[in-house]
């Protein structure tokens, strides 16, 4: 027995009209973009449903790379059949002798799109379902939960049967909600942020502050390995690498301790928005978690905001730590996280940042930095790279000697 083909269903289904067009074009273009490389794979978007013919492909990988494809509810590998009786009735055995045990339970569910169709789902379930009891060994039927379910989905076309439903990721087809900038460090809860903002059919930038020499290479090639894990749900990801360390001593040097932290985070989300303007984003994401640490309390919060007024959306804010932990190591994001290199923000986190900084002590404070020049320097030294699926950054051996 071989499927002939997978057959996908599309999620969020209230979506109509245009949009509806625009869900289902981005879909294809994603799924496409995932299967690029299975050659004999076509792909047929339809308006209820999506039509990947294998073409002698390997479902196994099929099925593995649908699984990251947002904007899929289920799907189901199936065998095209012609809209004939006796056709259908020789696939749904052929398709039971192949997963059918002496002894176990089974039921036939029809479902009619063509409402033309000769037999409705009622005789269809009654006459397949028949036929299969008069051919299998030790047969029984049972409605409530049985071991196999033979889904039949009679529409235009052809006859499609299964005995399989697999769920995909659900969300929104990455790109339908648009463009923003995502604040990524090499921490647990931005990796997670950014695919919840994925998940929503948000096409993010990586935007990633580094601080040479205070930072070493490594947890530069630590963010990007980590993007390399997200883009297995998008095809690929822009990651920009902002130089920091400048910014970093000056406030260091010429303002209160105190202070340090809020205006550090001023500064990353004024250059953060500085990018998302130039690259046409409409938000800028990233993975603060309300009450998490200093900087993240409801005051750090506004305090650092204060510098734009560009929609900033915090997918884990209301997230326990151990929920995020838990979403981190389902995306494989987690063991990446944990090691243990060095970034920006801890080299220069001073010991007791301010939990209720004032806005407008953080306005009073920079006026003593030249925050126009930084600003541009900063912007002037970026570096633009694509990050493929799985790319890597780290190499194991010195990633090794640096955990002894
Ligand atoms: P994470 O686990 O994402 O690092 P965190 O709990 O360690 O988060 P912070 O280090 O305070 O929290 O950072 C809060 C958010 O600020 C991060 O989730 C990220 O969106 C952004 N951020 C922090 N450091 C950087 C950086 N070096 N580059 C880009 N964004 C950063
Ligand atoms: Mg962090």
């Amino acid at each position: 027995m071989q499927y002939t083909e997978v057959m996908v269903r599309y999620g969020e289904l209230s979506t109509k009209g245009k949009n509806r067009k625009d869900f289902i074009g981005r879909l294809a273009g994603n799924v496409e973009k995932v299967l690029a490389d299975l050659e004999n794979v076509k792909i047929y978007p339809k308006h209820d449903r999506m039509h990947i013919v294998l073409n002698g492909a390997s479902l196994e990988e099929v099925d593995r790379r649908l699984k990251k494809v947002f904007g899929i509810q289920t799907y189901s590998p199936v065998i095209r059949t012609e809209k004939t009786l006796e056709a259908i009735k020789k696939t749904a055995l052929e398709i039971m002798q192949a997963v059918y045990k002496s002894g176990m339970t089974f039921k036939v569910n029809t479902k009619r799109a063509d409402h033309r169709f000769e037999y409705d789902t009622n005789q269809l379930n009654l006459m397949v379902g028949d036929y299969l009891f008069d051919n299998l060994p030790n047969p029984k039927v049972e409605m409530k939960h049985p071991d196999v379910v033979l889904r039949l989905e009679v529409r235009q076309d052809a006859v499609y049967i299964s005995n399989q439903l697999l769920h995909g990721p659900g969300g929104m087809p990455v790109g339908t909600a648009g463009k923003a900038v995502m604040m990524l460090s090499g921490g647990i809860d931005s990796p997670v942020a950014s695919y919840l903002a994925l998940k929503r059919g948000v096409d993010i930038e990586m935007v990633h502050f580094f601080s040479p020499p205070y930072t070493s290479d490594k947890a530069l090639a630590k963010a990007k390995e980590l993007t390399g894990i997200l883009a297995n749900y998008c095809g690929k990801i822009t990651f920009i690498a902002v130089p920091f360390a400048e910014i970093q001593e000056t406030i260091k040097e010429k303002l209160p301790e105190g202070y340090l932290m809020t205006i550090q985070r001023r500064f990353m989300l004024r250059l953060a928005d500085m990018i998302r303007e130039k690259r046409k984003g409409l938000a800028i994401f990233n993975g603060e978690s309300v009450g998490q640490v200093a900087s993240q309390t409801l005051e750090s919060m506004a305090a650092i905001n204060n510098v734009t007024t560009t929609p900033v959306i915090r997918p884990v804010a209301t997230m326990d730590k151990t929920e995020i932990i838990r979403l981190a190591e389902e995306i494989g994001t987690f063991d990446l996280s944990v090691m243990p290199f060095e970034d920006c923000c801890t080299i220069f986190a001073p010991p007791r940042p301010k939990t209720k900084p004032k806005i407008e002590k953080a306005i009073e404070y920079e006026k003593r930095l030249d925050v126009e020049g930084l600003l541009q320097r900063a912007m002037e030294g970026i570096e633009i790279s694509t990050i493929k699926p799985n790319e890597k950054f780290i190499d194991d051996q010195t990633a090794d000697q640096d955990l002894l």
